[in-house]
């Protein structure tokens, strides 16, 4: 039998997740932002539950490309564009828009070969400093693109740094709408958060197309202020183990590196197949949720590579063999929100759910609807 360890990815819940970001924008069309292999999920094994989309935002042409080869014929962005000018071949070949956020990735343009003009998206740096045209120089960029015989359409796009919090866009979106003033073509802004927290009553924000990634797969952009349960998400991926040792501690028992947790009383303790070499933060420590047999108690001690250690306090009945959610859905309706792992690493759904290991077998699971 393999270690118990395993990761379930859910697509109905991912399907659920991103009709949550379509209502948020009504009117707007929504990228399935899949870069990243899908957050971790797998672009393979999130295509079925994402077929609903408009198109597919991503960053690596060889991610696009399993995309086309799973059949999707729609739209396909490349959030960085090219990053050297053979890029462009595959854009031409394989029919895929790209952002253009700096001079260089213009002048690839102006010597490539191709047949068919390319759709590209300007990228403006309203305030990220990340990447983009600044509002001074974004005029003359959209004025050579749009001489250029390789270039078909111009889209306008810029990505918010502070969606998530009180900063807000407001200062982003009043200085896209003044440099983009009276240019053609479709605008693109929105992340997860501003999809929820602003898409639905501003026009200006929703744009043409939104960019919904971390909330597809179920974790709350804005957490611990709004949770998943707040704005309707529903968890697209589980990790999942089992107790495969259990002990008995005596007041004053210590349990694993660094002796880290201390028993104040006869406390038992289930030992879960799933450590840092799983891709389960080895940060999270003594309190962190976690469900065993659906029921909630916490983490004991240090993660260590292969294994953790639980309470078993709350759930008397577990023993070798019980089921444990380390996120996402377990037994009999129970949840476990990432983000609250997450925050207890000190870190952000994103994260944990892009670094589960290789190791980790996974599996698609449709929820049962309960
Ligand atoms: C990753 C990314 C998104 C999606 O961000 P979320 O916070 O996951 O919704 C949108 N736009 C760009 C340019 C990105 O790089």
């Amino acid at each position: 039998m393999p270690r118990p360890i395993q990761a379930l990815i859910h697509p109905d819940a991912l399907a659920h997740n991103l009709a949550r970001a379509r209502a948020c924008a009504p009117g707007a069309k929504v990228w399935a932002v899949v870069k990243a292999n899908a957050y971790g999920h797998g672009i393979e094994r999130a295509y079925p539950g994402l077929q609903g989309a408009d198109g597919f935002a991503l960053l690596d042409l060889a991610e696009a490309e399993r995309i086309r080869a799973l059949g999707w014929r729609g739209p396909i962005l490349l959030l960085e564009g090219c990053f050297e000018p053979r890029d462009l071949e595959v854009c031409s070949r394989l029919n895929i828009w790209h952002v253009v956020h700096c001079n260089e990735q213009i002048d690839w343009l102006a010597t490539h070969k191709t047949t068919w003009p390319h759709r590209v998206f300007l990228k403006l740096n309203t305030g990220m400093n990340r990447l983009g045209f600044t509002p001074g120089a974004f005029r003359t960029a959209w004025m050579r693109l749009s001489g250029l015989t390789q270039v078909d359409e111009i889209s306008l796009i810029t990505h918010f740094s502070d969606a998530d919090t009180d900063t807000g866009i407001e200062h982003q979106v009043a200085a896209f709408n003044a440099a983009t003033e009276g240019l053609p073509g479709e605008r693109s802004l929105a992340n997860s958060a501003a999809v929820l927290r602003f898409a639905a009553a501003r026009p200006d924000v929703r744009g043409d197309w939104v960019r919904p990634g971390i909330l597809v797969y179920g974790s709350s952009p804005d957490f611990p202020v709004r949770t998943i349960a707040d704005w309707n998400l529903r968890p697209a991926m589980t990790l999942r183990s089992r107790v495969i040792g259990v002990q008995q501690l005596q007041p004053g028992d210590t349990v694993g590196y660094g002796s880290t947790f201390r028993a104040d009383a006869r406390t038992r303790i289930g030992v879960v197949a799933c450590g840092y070499a799983d891709g389960y933060p080895r940060h999270c420590g003594t309190g962190t949720p976690v469900l065993v047999d659906g029921v909630r108690t916490r983490l004991v001690g240090r993660v260590s590579m292969d294994m953790i250690t639980v309470d078993l306090t709350p759930v008397p009945q577990a023993g070798l063999g019980s089921e444990v959610t380390l996120w996402g859905h377990g037994p009999r309706g129970s949840l476990l929100p990432i983000d609250e792992v997450a925050q207890a690493a000190g870190t952000v759904g994103y994260e944990l759910m892009c670094a589960v290991a290789p190791r980790v077998p996974v599996a698609v699971q449709e929820l049962q609807s309960d």
